[in-house]
This record gives C-alpha cells, sequence and structure tokens, in this order.
C-alpha cells in the first residue's frame, strides 16, 4: 500500500506489499497492474448441495488484471525483465500467460512475443494479446513444441524468457499462499488446483513453506526448493503447510500417467500440456505435503464449472473448474476428512473462453418487443 496525495491508501500491487519477501531490490520501480488481493469466497450452495462437513474457500484468481493468476508471476518477471535492461518478452502459451506478458510488457515499455498453439487457445485470450500489441505467431503444433521452440530461441536471441521456467513467475505466484494464511489466520488443511505445466503447484509449495517458515515452524523449516535439505514428512507437523492435491484433465494428465504424454486433448486448455516444465519440482511438492495428482474427465469439468456459475455465481474458466471437479470427487471418495478446512486456487475467469461457455448454457429466446410475448416468458420463468 502507498499513501497517495489525498491520504488514502491505495493497493498497489503484490510487489510493494511483499517486496520484502521477494527477490527484487529495496527500490525497483514494479512493473504492477495492482494484481493479486484477490477475493477468497467461502462457498455455500455447492457445500450444502455436497452435503459435506468441510469449509471449502475458492481463491478467485480470475479478478486480476488479465483474468488469471498468471498475472502475479508476470508483475515480477517484467520488473526483474526491465530491470535488466531487456527490450523484449518471448514465452509459449495455452492462452493466458500470452494475455499477461503482453499486457505488462506493454506496461513496462518492451515488446511482447507469444507462441500459441493455432486453433487451441480461447477467444478471449487471444484478443488480450492481440490487442496490447504483442506480436502473435500461432505453431501449427502443440503448447509443448512451443515451449521446445522458445527455450532456445531464448538463448539464442535478446529476449526474455517468461515463462514458468523463469525463476521469478513462481516468486511471484507464491504470493498467493501469503493471502491465503493472512486472510484464513492459518493455513488450510487442503489446496486443490488445477495443473498443467505444474509451475503453480510448486509456487505454492515455495509460498506455504516461506510461511510456515516465518512462523517459525522448524520442522518444515527445511525445503527443497531453498536449500536442497527436505524433510520429507507425511504427517502434518504442519499446522502450517497444506496437503497439495493437484487435478489434471484425463486427456493430458502426465502426473497420472507418471510419464509424459505426447498428444494431450482437453476441454481445457489451458491445461492441455502433456511435458509440464516443472516435473520434478511438482513431485517433490507433492510429496512433501502428503498430497497426490488425480484426474478429472471434460464432462466432469464442464459441468462443475456450470455448477459454480449457477450456484455460487462465480464464472471460471474450465481449466479452473478442473480443482473443483477433482475436490468434488475425492470428498465422495472420502479422501478428506470431515472438518477439514479446504481452498481451491480458481486459476482463471470465465469471460476468457465464451465459446465453452456459450455451448454450456441454455440459448437465450427471441420474442416481439410486446408486452404480452415478454410477460409469458417471465411468467413461465418464475414457475420453472
Ligand atoms: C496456466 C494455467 C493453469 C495451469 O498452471 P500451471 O502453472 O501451468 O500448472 C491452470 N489454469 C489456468 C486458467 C491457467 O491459465
Amino acid at each position: 500500500m502507498t499513501p497517495n496525495q489525498n491520504h488514502g491508501v491505495r493497493y498497489t500491487g503484490l510487489i510493494d506489499k511483499y517486496r520484502d519477501r521477494l527477490p527484487l531490490s529495496a527500490d525497483v520501480h514494479a512493473v504492477s497492474l495492482g494484481e493479486g488481493a484477490t477475493p477468497l469466497i467461502k462457498l455455500q450452495n455447492v457445500s450444502r448441495l455436497l452435503a459435506v462437513d468441510v469449509e471449502i474457500y475458492v481463491k478467485f484468481e480470475g479478478v486480476n488484471p488479465t483474468g488469471s493468476f498468471k498475472d502475479r508471476g508476470m508483475t515480477v518477471a517484467v520488473t526483474k525483465a526491465v530491470e535488466q535492461g531487456s527490450r523484449a518478452v518471448i514465452c509459449a502459451s495455452t492462452g493466458n500467460t500470452s494475455a499477461s506478458a503482453a499486457a505488462y510488457a506493454a506496461r513496462g515499455g518492451l515488446k511482447a512475443l507469444v507462441l500459441i498453439p493455432e486453433g487451441n487457445i480461447a477467444l478471449g485470450k487471444l484478443a488480450q494479446a492481440m490487442m496490447h500489441g504483442a506480436k502473435v505467431i500461432q505453431i501449427q503444433g502443440n503448447f509443448d513444441h512451443g515451449m521446445a521452440l522458445v527455450k532456445s530461441l531464448a538463448e539464442n536471441a535478446p529476449v526474455t524468457l517468461v515463462n514458468s521456467v523463469n525463476p521469478y513467475r513462481l516468486q511471484g505466484q507464491k504470493t498467493i499462499a501469503f493471502e491465503i494464511v493472512e486472510e484464513l489466520g492459518r493455513a488450510p488443511d487442503y489446496h486443490c488446483l488445477p495443473v498443467g505445466n505444474a509451475g503453480n503447484i510448486t509456487a505454492h509449495w515455495i509460498g506455504y513453506t516461506e510461511c510456515a517458515r516465518n512462523a517459525g515452524d522448524e520442522t518444515t523449516a527445511a525445503c527443497g526448493f531453498c536449500d536442497g535439505h527436505c524433510s520429507l514428512t507425511r504427517q502434518r507437523t504442519i499446522q502450517h503447510r497444506p496437503t497439495l492435491v493437484g487435478y489434471q484433465a484425463a486427456g493430458a494428465a502426465p502426473f497420472i500417467a507418471n510419464q509424459f504424454v505426447d498428444h494431450p486433448e482437453t476441454v481445457a486448455t489451458a491445461i492441455r500440456i502433456g511435458r509440464p516444465q516443472s516435473w520434478e519440482f511438482a513431485w517433490t511438492a507433492s510429496r512433501e505435503s502428503g498430497g497426490w495428482f488425480s484426474s478429472v474427465t471434460d464432462e466432469q469439468i464442464l459441468r462443475t464449472q456450470k455448477l459454480l456459475a449457477e450456484q455460487e455465481g462465480v464464472f471460471c474458466e474450465p481449466a479452473s473448474a478442473a480443482s473443483i471437479a477433482g475436490l468434488i470427487g475425492d470428498l465422495e471418495q472420502g479422501k478428506i476428512e470431515e472438518g477439514s478446512i479446504i481452498v481451491c486456487t480458481v486459476t482463471g475467469h470465465g469471460l476468457k473462453d465464451p465459446d465453452t461457455a456459450i455451448e454450456l448454457s441454455a440459448k437465450p429466446v427471441t420474442v416481439p418487443a410486446q408486452q404480452d410475448a415478454v410477460r409469458k416468458i417471465v411468467m413461465e420463468h418464475l414457475d420453472g
């Protein structure tokens, strides 16, 4: 928060808020759009429908400036790129990384180049990258092909790679855990999230681990990412760190197959990834937390996306619904104890993918612009 001239307190983004916990110098100017500080919404109607005695919260990352959690990572990655004198950023993307990179590059005065899989990105995300003036390169291949291309490109051209292999991305994304611990006054028992490239599950674990360390929990002070010393502990020592549960789409589920997948397929295009870049990190995070991975079908994903929108007023994109779809399955199977406090990351906004939303929903009715005709529909609907 920075005091402004009117003596109010304006939220100016997560770098200003958490600067002392990020690898940035004290005086660097943040390239920010006010990301972070997203709402932690307690589910009411869905919890009642499920008839289970747990508290479920969704951290709605769809309200970040470009509509996904990618902004948390991008503010730090682009701030660092500017500080290092870079003139351009590049990424491969299933859509949201390109939208975020394009916006933060615009804000920071950098050029942006984005590689996207032709025909497999949601319309809203494409519109964002184009609108912010990025050079959009559609490749005749999938995300994994794009990733391989930009990694080698960034080694030989004066561009900064801003995929989540860029460590500053994960540093920014870890702040979601800080916010949740502040909001709940503790870490949740379980944290559920969709997994694609697996940067975000890694970032969540870094964040929760740092919170635990700050809280003085010596038993969790060692962490694989920080000092190469993992305290592999399954029991929850661990009021301070949640069990991490990662969900993948059944057609793009390398963590469930325990091997890379060559032809990932799912309606949830944001997690249509067969070769996750943070493969080892994610396994470490899962193991250290005593967690697991499981998969959900496209049908479960879409049903849950609709359920959240209709029952809670939360409109997320398909990939984001995977976390709640998976949680519902695990609750039904009794894998999560009664009384648990659960947080699900709802990673992106539903407006990103209007085509899928329209396909899932009842079509509008068309009537003449007359009282009688409209009244008839109103009465039918109220009775329905
Ligand atoms: C990027 C993204 C994911 C997957 O996150 P990873 O860090 O790649 O595992 C999930 N949902 C949405 C909406 C995304 O944009």
